[in-house]
């Protein structure tokens, strides 16, 4: 039979737009489904009053993202648009913040670890420094970490390494519990992206990369797919209550929606979709009518759980990037505590974002007095977990052969990042590529036409 589509992928989030423009530079014809009205899934802005609210992902970085510089190039995005943020980070300890988290220097400097805790830190450093090549962050599954999670792992040093460096960085980038996800996937993103003094953002929005490429494609928007079935020689996905066939299939959603696609686990997957579970993160973007910021120069404050109940973190959109927000005007986004996340989301968002920002009160002074509006955003399927338990079937997820419908998402390439997205979206062409091997070359409709 003659399939109606040559590829379809399904989510034009980075790993969808990745795998859709590899698999077009190959000479495929690709349709993309996407659920929304426009593209970039976790990582899109809206544009407000002259605000510029980034609703999921805030950076990227200059090391470490080696699949997303290639799409950058690839896009023909100029190294302008995608600018250093040029500020530290900072965690928040004894009634002030404490800047230089992430950065080397923090061994002698502590940022926000007591002097005890700092030869915990020098050590922690030297450990993984010489362990580098094993802490392979493509392969968390096989470190020398094993299956320890993030608590597990920071009990062998001082206290402080947990409660005002892990915990924090955890919760805010990934709302992750440390007594769930695994060590390995952590570490191996602490080496590999380098310090903060490396991270960049997307200028105009962190949705630039995906709005490029998405316009390179065929992009449908507005299209939930509600079915993707594998029938062997081809693919059969339900839009619309249309069923549509394509010669393969390219699944770029997170894993709890894949599962559901295709209707429960197969047992070729080797229990990896269903055992990678996510977890959500709840974020209130405000709106400010002057530059406030918490007080000493961070664009991004840690405000760990044993300091502040409700939140995570606190982030200057305006010091990460001056477009964020008009001229003379402030944007901070203040992401929710992992733990609060039910039930914050539970709230009408007025007392939602009512709540956080009574509580920002205390590391941005004035905030309430100079919001103007607020944006709620909450991602129930934020960021792939990675326990240990889905770490242990990844390697024989990896193995399984190619078939007609293929994954993409930060959660096949265990990274809980844009970057991840990237990989995982060239892996899956690749396998469609491997898969469609012996037919190349005709698409649908020259197959059509012979
Ligand atoms: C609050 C937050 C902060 C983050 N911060 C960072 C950061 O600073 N740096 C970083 O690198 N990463 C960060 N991330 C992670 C990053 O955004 C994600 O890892 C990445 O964007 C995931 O891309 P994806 O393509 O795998 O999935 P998604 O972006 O989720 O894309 C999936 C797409 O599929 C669509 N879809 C779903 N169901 C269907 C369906 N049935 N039919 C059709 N389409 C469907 C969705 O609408 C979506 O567009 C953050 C994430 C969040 C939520």
């Amino acid at each position: 039979m003659t399939p109606d589509l040559d590829i379809a992928v399904v989510g034009s989030g980075l790993a969808g737009l990745a795998a859709a423009h590899e698999l077009g530079r190959n000479g495929h014809e690709v349709r993309v489904f996407e659920a929304a009205d426009a593209p970039g899934g976790r990582m899109r802005s809206v544009r407000r009053d002259g605000y510029l609210i980034d609703t999921g992902a805030e950076q990227i970085s200059a090391q470490g993202y080696r699949a997303t510089w290639q799409l950058i190039r690839r896009a023909g995005l100029t190294p302008d648009e995608v600018p250093r943020i040029g500020r530290p980070m900072a965690v928040w300890r004894g009634g002030r913040p404490h800047n230089g988290v992430g950065e080397p220097r923090a061994v002698l400097t502590g940022a926000g670890l007591v002097p005890t805790a700092r030869p915990s830190l020098a050590r922690f450093l030297a450990w993984s420094g010489r362990h580098r090549a094993e802490l392979d962050h493509d392969h968390p599954e096989s470190t020398p970490l094993g299956s320890d999670t993030i608590a597990a792992a920071a009990r062998r040093y001082h206290p402080d390494l947990h409660d005002h460096l892990l915990q924090p960085l955890s919760s805010a980038f990934f709302g992750w519990d440390t007594e769930r996800s695994s060590a390995a996937p952590l570490v191996g993103l602490l080496l590999a992206v380098g310090p903060v003094s490396a991270w960049r953002t997307y200028r105009g929005g962190m949705d630039l990369l995906a709005t490029r490429l998405a316009a390179g494609l065929d992009t449908r928007y507005g299209l939930p797919v509600e079915e993707v079935a594998d029938l062997g020689t081809h693919a059969r996905l339900t839009v619309g209550g249309a069923a549509l066939t394509a010669r393969a299939v390219v699944l770029a959603v997170p894993a709890p929606v894949a599962v559901r696609l295709t209707g429960g686990p197969d047992p070729a997957d080797a229990g990896y979709p269903a055992a990678s579970t996510y977890r959500p993160m709840f974020k209130v973007s405000c709106a400010l009518d002057r530059p406030l910021a918490p007080p000493g120069g961070a664009y991004a404050l840690l405000t760990p759980s044993c300091e502040e109940p409700l939140l995570s973190c606190v982030i200057a959109d305006h010091l990460k990037c001056p477009d964020r927000a008009p001229e003379g005007r402030g944007l901070i986004s203040l992401l929710a505590a992992p733990r609060r996340i039910p039930e914050l989301a539970g709230a009408s968002e007025e007392e939602a974002a009512r709540r956080l920002t009574d509580a920002a009160e205390r590391y941005v002074p004035g905030l309430g007095a100079a919001l103007t509006a607020t944006h709620v955003q909450h991602w129930p399927e934020a960021m792939p977990e990675l326990t240990p338990r889905a770490l242990a079937v990844r390697a024989a997820f990896l193995r399984r052969p190619t078939r007609s419908v293929e994954y993409a998402g930060d959660w096949v390439a265990a990274r809980p990042s844009s970057e991840g997205a990237a990989r995982s979206g060239a892996l899956a062409a690749a396998r469609v590529l491997a898969h469609l091997a012996p037919h190349r070359g005709r698409t649908a409709r020259q197959e059509t036409r012979a």
